[in-house]
């Protein structure tokens, strides 16, 4: 018998970890049609229901294991991670600030909110900032204790949603957020689930995630920059998410590009650009005027989409 596939040299910390084929994930058709092929990966779609996923790919224990250190601070960002996550900083915070509207502009007063997947905490302490009172759950203890140490934001809590959530207020929250998550959990819909249970009645979810029907996903094909094979095992688009919040009790009340943007740096711009061609970070050297300031890029190839309960 062949032993399944493992990664090389994708990741330092990925490298050697077994390889899983999956079969749909919102389906489970087994049939599937190949988009995109770095091997040992596929970006394939399922014939049924038009969910864009990659397989092979990593077991959940061994993800987990990647996401405690390296990957906030990443030798291939444009493969995996983020190159320094905390140096970012201050385009984070303007970042989630400006983003914070889609959610403030709903509520006429500060209420409780829980971020899943908190990293660094910049979005914790935005919100904290307007009165919000703010709770997170992160499975990295390494970025945690920075959002504890910078921020003096408490609680955090380290683990997964499934292991924190006896620690959490049931039907509490007025808002419970993913920012750039679900597409990195290898069960999403249990903890929309488990949302769905924290949140209150007339709750605001909030899911964040790259768009694989947008305009700049279709025009840069293989090369789009957020097809990031370790890490990113599904790519939802509007139809995908919208069923597999309603499988969840949510209904759908907005999606949209707008606020998806970024506060972003020459030099993330010169890593993602990486992708597109070898060239480009050479052709953007007349950015560099702007090395030290940042730059506001919205792509519309994110969304964000709000939800309510059924
Ligand atoms: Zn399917």
């Amino acid at each position: 018998m062949s032993s399944p596939p493992s990664v090389d040299e994708t990741s330092p910390a990925a490298k050697g970890a077994e390889l899983h084929e999956v079969p749909c994930y919102l389906c489970g058709e087994e049939q599937q049609v190949l988009l995109h092929e770095k091997p040992p990966f596929k970006i394939v779609q399922c014939p049924k229901c038009d969910l864009v996923y990659t397989t092979p790919r990593c077991s959940g224990d061994e993800l987990r294991e990647m996401y405690q250190t390296d990957y906030w601070q990443s030798e291939s960002a444009k493969d995996f991670g983020y190159t320094d996550y905390l140096a970012d900083e201050a385009d984070y915070l303007k970042t989630f600030r400006m983003r914070s509207q889609v959610i403030t502009e709903r509520f006429e007063k500060p209420g409780k909110l829980l971020e899943v997947g908190s990293a660094a905490g910049y979005f914790l302490k935005v919100m904290k900032d307007q009165g919000w009172d703010v709770t997170g759950v992160e499975i990295s203890e390494h970025v945690t204790k920075q959002a504890r140490e910078r921020f003096e934001l408490d609680p955090i809590h380290v683990g997964t949603l499934e292991e924190v959530q006896p620690e959490l207020d049931a039907g509490g929250y007025d808002v419970v957020c993913f920012w750039d998550v679900i597409e990195h959990l290898v069960d999403p819909a249990a903890d929309l689930k488990r949302a769905h249970a924290l949140l209150k009645d007339d709750g605001l979810l909030l899911i964040e995630t790259q768009n694989v029907a947008s305009r700049f996903a279709k025009l840069l094909g293989a090369k789009w920059h957020h097809f990031k094979y370790l890490e990113h095992l599904y790519h939802f688009s509007p139809k995908t998410v919208a069923k597999m919040l309603d499988d969840c009790g949510y209904e759908v009340i907005r999606n949209t590009g707008r606020y998806g943007g970024k506060h972003v740096s020459y030099g993330f711009i010169r890593e993602r650009t990486a992708r597109i061609h070898s060239l480009m970070p050479k052709l953007l050297f007349p950015l560099k005027w702007i090395a030290n300031r940042s730059l506001y890029l919205n792509l519309f190839d994110e969304m964000i989409v709000l939800a309510k309960k059924k």
